[in-house]
């Protein structure tokens, strides 16, 4: 099995791994067409049904526009395939990258030359246009424009010299310029850039695009798990057991990502928050976002003014369908890890896993598998679920049950939701709470209780059978038997 570590070589692991991967030479239009073919072939997540939960990533070879690039999509699209580019089972992601945020190794800058910088395309030369360079799909005929979805984006403080990376959404808005989506009040790259501002200076970023999954899943995460300051990019070389490389960009005071396939090289200008996302389309949307539906086009984007593109000879764009599978694992897996961390501090031994569903893209709800042994552990799965409000505030919905449920089974979960729950002592609503805006229901149109939008009623659906009473709640058990001697051909 070879060893990842870039976008290259997990392709080669996946190729390697029967139905993991599907190349096509099919030419293909990046509008709409590329993420309508792999809505059916392993979107999943949220995507509305028909699609394919666990199928494979795909490797398109001919993509109209851009000879010279490939896009792939979907190399992060199920569970077992994140497992097997990281080297351990699927139900162990959560405690292996929680792991790594607690020994992080920080990145290292190399002077060798850099494989995501075998072509430069400067900006002042003449026929520098992004349209042309990048090979940036749309999820919808309904999108704002050609999105990167997944550039991990790079900056440094400007008082305090330490760096983050971020995915945030970015559109092609010119042939040097695109628009940069920060949630306002955020708390890595946005607070960077409304720093930058007060100071009156543009902030320097690099977007690399086309990286070790490690990088994209482990830029996800957010704080409280990784306050601003917590260079991301530690646990991805925690993850991997040597440092990420970064190489020094070409037109700006930023370094990137060594071995990606794309380098775009910029700068976020001083109080440019006031781009429309849409302003070539008037589409009225972004893209479709995680909890399933389109998103609203942004009047609040900043600018960032590109300096440079660099890239590998013959690149492999990287791209990811907004409400996916995809999502559901970069999202997902520093959610749990976060939970577990937490949890882990403040009553250890009494959570044993915790699995962050695709129903809710990722971040709006967490199953938690609790261990009840002594009598005064009744009561402290719902402190845990307290905890894991705290340790992801955009959670919604925590649901518990006993050790005996598998949390990543779903059918098992509503099991224990049918015959562990009921609705009048075990549902426990927890009022007014800033959630995150995404959701539809999360709005005051939907209810009274609700004074903003990005309010909701978080809820504890707790499945847990109450401790005094396991006797009565022991599942049927089988005879154990090696099953394998009957089914051998
Ligand atoms: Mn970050």
């Amino acid at each position: 099995m070879n060893k990842v570590i870039d976008l290259r070589s997990a392709l080669e692991l996946l190729r390697n791994t029967p139905g993991q991967l599907i190349e096509t030479d099919v030419p293909v239009d990046p509008k709409a067409e590329l993420c309508g073919v792999y809505r059916y072939v392993g979107a999943g997540g949220t995507v509305k049904r028909p699609t394919s939960v666990n199928g494979p990533a795909m490797l398109f070879h001919n993509v109209n526009g851009h000879p010279d690039a490939s896009v792939a999509i979907g190399v992060m699209g199920s569970r077992e395939r994140v497992a097997k580019l990281f080297g351990c089972k699927k139900e162990e992601l959560g405690h292996l990258v929680q792991k790594c945020t607690a020994n992080p190794i920080m990145p290292v800058v190399t002077n060798e030359p850099a494989p995501a910088q075998e072509v430069v395309h400067l900006a002042t030369d003449p026929d520098f246009d992004l349209f042309k360079l990048i090979p940036a799909p749309t999820n919808t005929p309904y999108d704002a424009g050609p999105y990167i979805t997944l550039g991990m984006c790079y900056a440094t403080h400007p008082d305090t010299g330490l760096s983050d990376v971020t995915i945030h959404r970015m559109c092609i808005l010119s042939k040097d310029e695109l628009s940069i989506f920060l949630l306002p009040g955020a708390r890595h790259i946005g607070a960077m850039a409304e720093r930058a501002t007060e100071l009156g200076q543009p902030l320097p970023i690099s977007v690399s695009i086309g990286v070790d999954p490690a990088i994209s899943v482990t830029s996800c995460f957010s704080p409280p798990t990784t306050p601003l300051g917590f260079n991301e990019l530690s646990i991805a070389g925690a993850l991997r057991g040597e440092p990420v490389q970064l190489t020094p960009c070409v037109s700006i005071k930023e370094n990137a990502i060594a071995n990606a396939e794309y380098v775009i090289e910029g700068e976020i200008l001083p109080g440019s928050n006031n781009v429309v996302e849409d302003r070539n389309s008037h589409t009225g949307y972004a893209l479709p976002e995680f909890p399933g539906y389109n998103g609203p086009a942004s009047h609040e984007c900043w600018l960032l003014k590109v300096k440079a593109v660099t890239h590998r000879r013959n690149p492999i764009m990287q791209t990811c369908i907004g409400p996916s599978e995809e999502f559901v694992n970069m999202s997902g897996i520093p959610t749990e890890a976060s939970i577990l961390g937490m949890i882990d501090k403040a009553l250890p031994g009494k959570v044993l896993n915790c699995y962050a569903h695709r129903a809710g893209g990722g971040k709006y709800v967490a199953i938690l598998q609790c261990r009840k042994t002594v009598h005064t552990d009744e009561g402290k799965q719902r402190q845990a679920a307290l905890l894991a409000f705290s340790a992801f505030p955009e959670l919604k919905h925590v649901i518990l049950v006993d050790e005996d449920v598998d949390i990543f089974d779903t059918d098992d979960v509503l099991w224990a939701m049918t015959t562990r729950f009921q609705g009048d002592r075990d549902m426990v609503p927890i009022p007014g709470v800033r959630c995150h805006p995404l959701d539809p229901s999360s709005s005051p149109l939907y209810s009274s209780s609700i004074r903003d939008v990005g309010i909701s009623c978080k809820a504890i659906f707790d499945c847990t059978v109450p401790f005094d009473m396991k006797e009565r709640f022991t599942r049927a058990s089988f005879m154990e038997v090696d099953y394998r001697k009957w089914i051998k051909d």
